[in-house]
């Protein structure tokens, strides 16, 4: 089986077929930097990163391209007092710079900023009133619109006919000529900042949101690319105006959509207005950063994640078990003839190939898991390489490698430290005491460690311990 994706643009699954063999473009649409980032956003980028991770596992040489959208309407609104428009942004941009590094996302190929493919933008909004499908505004304002009535297939990306779909709010309406015309071009405001325009044909202004990513992409990826990513709340208006004013200057844009879904709160969306959003930095505090990455990858990428209390307990119960055979398992063939060779067992690769179902691959990995800890406890070492192997394998493409550098320092809290501190001081009494001969003293340590849940191994490389 070869990869296949579901197309929100069909609603179907299909094949993936790359327009060029061996080769993958992607654009994700990435953050508008008005503010801190919070687990949604986090999300959407550990769902794609996972496809990223699949995509070169199978081979293939992927271009990822993920935008900051750097000028917008919601960034003016929001910066404030004696902080410029672009320095709110870069602050904000940090932020989540810091979230993706501290769950281990692969960065992009690239990350266009906005404010640098202006002209780009321009080139585009100039094509698409050549071509007749977008006018400047008539009013003097300096805004140019898209012209939706001139394109027909403008709502086939949401299935929307013309006449159900909502006006859109992005600009003054004064000088629409329908209602969900939007704008790709913004004339300057008497009270928005001097230094937020940029000069153009049809006066100083800036881009519209939607004209961002049609310019960012082509830009980077060509005027037809393989992949167009985002949560799902993008796919209107953003998504539709994106391939609306794309195909109607003549690009073929993106072959898939993928989209991934949101997180719910107790069940409820996550929004401003109920006060329930979870910043990404508080989300952090809450688990070690690989739990919260388990947590937010284990759910399908298409399904809505429900965050409730305990979640993280119950990610962190599920990572444990495969730190602990991966600890175990290394101490166990550490010195011996197995070799470990990483290898997708056959059913993780149906599940990743069947749109990325990672419920299922989860699911093979924790049998796996289970498998090597029997053989462990058989003293079968060929198997328990074996599956060792697979494991490490799977868990790499999920991005929850707990040997991973990615997690050195955090992966130990001040409690595992304590604890491995007092057992190997116990360890070292105990060895004393045998190499002394006192084997009731060394006896009595082991006992101990045995009732405090830690068994203690000596092989070939001096005593092991683990927690069981
Ligand atoms: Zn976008």
């Amino acid at each position: 089986m070869t990869l296949h994706l579901f197309d929100t643009a069909t609603r179907a699954q299909s094949a993936f077929v790359p327009l060029h063999p061996g080769r993958v473009g992607i654009y994700v649409c990435g953050s508008t930097v008005q503010g801190s980032p919070h687990i949604g956003h986090l999300r959407t980028d550990v769902a794609f990163d996972v496809l990223l991770r699949w995509l070169r596992r199978s081979g293939l040489e992927v271009t990822l391209v993920r935008n900051v959208t750097d000028i917008d309407d919601k960034i003016l609104a929001a910066a404030a007092g004696d902080e410029a428009w672009w320095a709110h942004a870069y602050r904000y941009e940090l932020e989540f710079t810091a979230g993706y590094t501290a769950l281990g996302i692969q960065p992009p190929t690239y990350e266009p900023r906005a404010t640098a493919s202006v002209t780009e933008m321009q080139a585009i909004i100039q094509r698409l009133i050549e071509a007749g499908h977008a006018y400047p505004a008539t009013d003097g304002s300096g805004d140019v619109y898209f012209d939706t009535a001139s394109w027909p297939s403008y709502g086939e990306l949401t299935r929307q006919k013309p006449e159900n779909m909502e006006a859109a709010t992005d600009a003054d309406p004064r000088a629409k000529r329908d209602p969900r015309d939007f704008a790709l071009w913004k004339g300057h405001k008497t009270d928005e900042p001097a230094d937020a325009a940029w000069p153009s044909p049809w006066g100083d202004g800036r881009p519209g949101w939607h004209i961002e990513c049609s310019a960012m992409s082509r830009r980077y990826l060509g005027p037809a690319f393989d992949i167009h990513g985002g949560g799902l709340d993008l796919r209107f208006p953003h998504h539709e105006n994106e391939l609306a004013q794309s195909t109607a200057a003549g690009d073929a844009f993106a072959t898939y959509w993928v989209h991934n879904g949101l997180v719910n709160i107790n069940g409820q969306k996550m929004s401003k207005s109920l006060g329930n959003s979870i910043y990404a930095a508080e989300f952090l505090e809450l688990a070690r950063p690989l739990v919260v990455r388990y947590f937010l990858g284990s759910a399908h990428y298409r399904s809505t994640i429900d965050y409730h209390d305990g979640a993280l307990v119950e990610a962190e119960a599920a990572l444990e078990r495969i730190e602990v055979f991966l600890d175990r398992s290394e101490r166990r063939l550490t010195g011996t003839t197995h070799g470990v060779l990483e290898v997708i067992p056959d059913a993780f690769a149906t599940a990743m190939d069947d749109d990325l179902s990672v419920p299922q691959a989860l699911g093979v990995l924790h049998e796996t898991v289970r498998a090597g800890n029997l053989a462990y406890d058989a003293g079968d070492l060929g198997a328990l390489a074996s599956a060792r192997g697979e494991v490490l394998a799977m868990v790499e493409v999920l991005g929850i490698n707990p040997g991973s550098p990615q997690w050195a320092g955090a992966a130990s809290g001040p409690t595992e430290q304590a604890l491995a501190s007092l057992v190997d001081s116990l360890i070292a009494d105990r060895n004393a005491a045998r190499a002394a001969k006192d084997f009731a003293t060394a006896d009595r340590i082991r006992d101990e460690l045995a009732a405090a849940g830690i068994a203690v191994e000596d092989g070939p490389t001096g005593t092991q311990w683990s927690v069981q």
